[in-house]
């Protein structure tokens, strides 16, 4: 059974497989880009790509949709997702950037889980590219990942948060205390004290979260990966500085970017 994550991945045609490669090859320059997910018979195409600062980035969604249209005649009631990259930071690449941060996540889980009072989507699916250093034959090299993330419905988000963040009682979380801001001696964490990566994880062991690597070898498009849980690799320092970056302030701004217009 294919998992609900690859299944979206899936979806996408293999020209969009290539500009989305294309937009991140440029990762060196330090920008982020995002662009609309838009499903036209049953595929995903993506529009035209919105380039922002080295880890924000706001764009107007009514502009960008007519762009799109006008450039690659994807209609606006054909919009589904969005897409993104983090690309590397300070020349690094940071693991904290290889997940959504908490800003990415947050406005998106409270509308998933309050869909059935406010009207919202019942169900969104995001993706980010980030570059993922591996070995190849024996060499480092840097290959472009995806990593998709599938809220299927309200019951889903609030088991897995439960599952990973067994302190936190899902239903209280805000924008307010469940966004990570920084604090006067820089660190960066929400007030409830969630952790984002963990819920990550969680969703992926229930299938709707994976890894996907765009670059791909014998002239592969891209080769899926297992929902691999890179925490578990960490070591608890690693960890720690981990939920500190996520973070500062440079991830605020994704709150101008409004998703849901
Ligand atoms: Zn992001």
């Amino acid at each position: 059974m294919t998992k609900p994550w690859l299944k979206e991945w899936n979806k996408f045609t293999p020209q969009a497989i290539e500009e989305i490669k294309s937009h991140n090859d440029d990762t060196h320059l330090e920008k982020e880009w995002m662009s609309y997910v838009y499903e036209k018979n049953g595929r995903y195409y993506i529009g035209e790509a919105s380039l922002g600062q080295e880890s924000a980035i706001s764009v107007i969604p009514a502009e960008k949709g007519v762009k799109d249209y006008a450039s690659k005649g994807l209609k606006p009631a054909q919009r589904k997702w969005t897409i993104h990259g983090h690309p590397l930071k300070d020349g690094k690449i940071y693991n904290g950037r290889q997940y959504f941060s908490s800003v990415d996540l947050i406005d998106e889980f409270l509308e998933v889980r309050d869909s059935s009072k406010n009207g919202g989507r019942k169900r969104i699916v995001q993706f980010i590219v980030y570059p993922h250093e591996q070995k190849e034959n024996g060499e480092k090299v840097i290959h472009n990942r995806v990593r998709i993330l599938d809220f299927p419905n309200s019951k889903t988000i609030v088991s897995a948060m439960k599952t990973s963040n067994p302190k936190i009682d899902p239903y209280q979380i805000t924008r307010e205390n469940g966004m990570n801001k920084a604090t006067q001696n820089g660190t960066a964490l929400n007030d409830m004290g969630i952790d984002w990566f963990k819920f990550q994880e969680a969703l992926g062991n229930m299938g709707y979260m994976g890894i996907v690597d765009i670059e791909g070898r014998d002239n592969g498009h891209y080769h899926p990966l297992a929902a691999e849980s890179y925490m578990d690799r960490f070591t608890p320092m690693q960890r720690f500085a981990l939920l500190l970056f996520g973070v500062g302030a440079s991830f605020y701004a994704y709150a101008e970017w409004d998703k849901r217009a």
